[in-house]
């Protein structure tokens, strides 16, 4: 990263090599990719789960939504 003070470029840390300004401690661009890209495919899921009927694992209850209204389990995906 860049010192935003004196410009010097280096290794992420609490303080800059040059001028030993303490730098902001900014999430990378890599963890917000991440992020965002989770969030996205949960989106995804999230839609094609309330889309679609499906039968509870556990009491076979058919339904749309995230969780079973008969027995309240969790209903979960099982792409692989
Ligand atoms: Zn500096
Ligand atoms: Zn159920």
């Amino acid at each position: 990263m860049k010192c935003p003070h004196c410009g010097h470029e280096q290794e992420d840390g609490k303080f800059c090599d040059m001028c030993g300004l303490a730098l902001p401690k900014a999430p990378t661009k890599k963890i917000e990719d991440k992020i965002k890209k989770e969030e996205e495919e949960l989106d995804r899921e999230q839609l094609q789960i309330s889309k679609e009927t499906h039968r509870c694992g556990q009491c076979g209850y058919s339904f749309k939504g995230r969780r079973c209204p008969n027995c309240g389990t969790l209903y979960r995906h099982t792409l692989v």
